[in-house]
């Protein structure tokens, strides 16, 4: 994996690139490029071994002109300023693209979960919730899980907040357990919308999804989920990756067996009837649709020359740099944005946040349907804007609509010095 392009650098390449297609003033562009508000603060936690472990966590609010701040929090050790701004940043034209009412924020910590004890993970999330604690809220500031952090973390977080603020509010963070004010359909809501884009794009190209072989990189939340829903429209998963390498069947790969064989092993390395393939391997295979879905820069230029996918379904943010973008656009390799294709997160999200206002919950039956008709109405509005202003490929189409919308949000309030 490429490490050059700066995730930053890229979002503002991006933002520039749609801005060429709208009648947008310079400055307003130019304030939509850059994060409202940065917090870089060092947590101070007692290790199991009575030593103090020191670890810097950031959380950038990026732009609050659709409602309150809405983004997961990372736990990597590669974790950086700028990674998390530009993870922000993708947040905002997120849920504008899916027309949900939140801006974007996003947090991260410095850390590599797996050198930790549970108990030590426990202090490390409650000390920066203590830290959170004055910029979030119900309607502030919303954070959720992204890599590395799930239920468990969002539940410390809650109950760090709720107890802080002596109150229930349960809104105040998504991604929690069931048992703790989750929706149901969460955990497999990013997935499942990688899935709906791969179909609704398949249907608009006139192919047939049917028999489509597919490679995914990246096995976890969102790749195993999108891997076993698209198997589910007939399609044939030949290759899938982790950080241990990736695994290769012309014949096919069972998406759910694949998964079950990775959480008894810890990887999907060794998975039986398959051969080793490369990470950059995978990424190159003759298949009619990839999706990658690890981490930031999985494809850069270079590598971009080497793609045979005739499709990509960005379930990761940001797996191509902007140099890998223009390559795949000169090549006619349509690439479906990760700002519509893993929103399904961030729509659910919504949805748990929904009902911990009303106090109401759903059915995941309610939960699918109402994803689906998101998901589809966003990926009709991007098309629609893809061939009136004849746009060059799917990411400008759908910065183009995302930032229209940005746009009338912010000239339609006005501006407060
Ligand atoms: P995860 O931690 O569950 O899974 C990540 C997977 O990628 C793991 O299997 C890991 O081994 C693998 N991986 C890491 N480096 C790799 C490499 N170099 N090559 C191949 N595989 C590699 O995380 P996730 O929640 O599935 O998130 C994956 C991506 O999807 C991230 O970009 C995240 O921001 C994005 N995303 C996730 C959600 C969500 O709800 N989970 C929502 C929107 C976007």
């Amino acid at each position: 994996m490429s490490q050059e392009a700066n995730p930053f650098e890229s979002l503002q390449e991006q933002i520039d690139d749609a801005a060429a297609y709208l009648d947008v003033r310079g400055d307003v562009i130019e304030r939509l490029k850059n994060p409202e508000r940065v917090l870089e603060t060092n947590l101070s936690v007692e290790m199991d071994d009575g030593d103090i472990g020191v670890f810097r966590a950031y959380r950038s609010q990026f732009n609050g002109d659709r409602g309150p701040y809405k983004g997961g929090i990372r736990y990597h050790p590669g974790v950086t300023r700028d990674e998390v701004k530009a993870l922000s940043g993708w947040m905002v034209y997120k849920c504008a693209v899916v027309d949900i009412p939140y801006g974007g924020g996003k947090g991260g910590i410095v850390i590599d979960p797996s050198d930790y004890s549970e108990t030590e993970l426990e202090r490390v999330s409650r000390a920066f919730a203590k830290e959170l604690r004055p910029l979030i809220g119900e309607d502030r500031d919303i954070p959720a899980p992204d890599v590395n952090t799930g239920q468990r973390e969002m539940n410390w977080i809650k109950d760090t907040y709720e107890t802080l603020e002596n109150t229930t509010a349960p809104g105040v963070i998504t991604g929690k357990a069931l048992s703790n004010g989750g929706s149901e359909g969460r955990v497999e809501a990013t997935g499942r919308s990688t899935m709906l884009t791969a179909r609704e794009a398949f249907d608009y190209l006139d192919r047939d999804i049917e028999g489509a072989t597919v490679a995914v990189q990246g096995y976890g939340n969102a790749g195993s989920v999108a891997a076993k829903l698209i198997e589910d429209l007939g399609a044939t998963v030949v290759a899938v990756s982790d950080s241990s390498g990736a695994v290769y069947n012309p014949d096919g790969i069972d998406a759910r067996d694949v998964k079950q064989f990775k959480n008894e092993t810890g990887s999907v390395s060794g998975y039986r009837d398959t051969e080793a393939l490369t990470n950059d391997e995978l990424l190159t295979l003759d298949v009619d649709l990839l999706v990658p879905a690890a981490l930031e820069n999985a494809i850069d230029g270079e590598l971009a020359r080497e793609v045979q996918a005739d499709m990509i379904v960005e379930a990761a943010n940001g797996p191509l740099t902007p140099e890998a973008d223009e390559v795949l656009t000169g090549r006619d390799v349509h690439v479906l944005p990760d700002i519509l294709a893993n929103a399904g997160g961030v729509t659910v999200s919504y949805f748990e946040w929904v009902q911990n206002r009303q106090r109401f919950y759903w059915t995941e039956e309610r939960v699918n349907d109402e994803l689906e008709r998101i998901i589809v109405d966003a990926f009709d509005n991007l098309v629609e804007a893809y061939e009136t202003h004849d746009l060059p490929n799917f990411r400008t189409a759908a910065y183009v609509v995302a930032i229209r919308r940005v746009v009338d949000a912010y000239d339609s309030s006005g501006n407060w010095p």
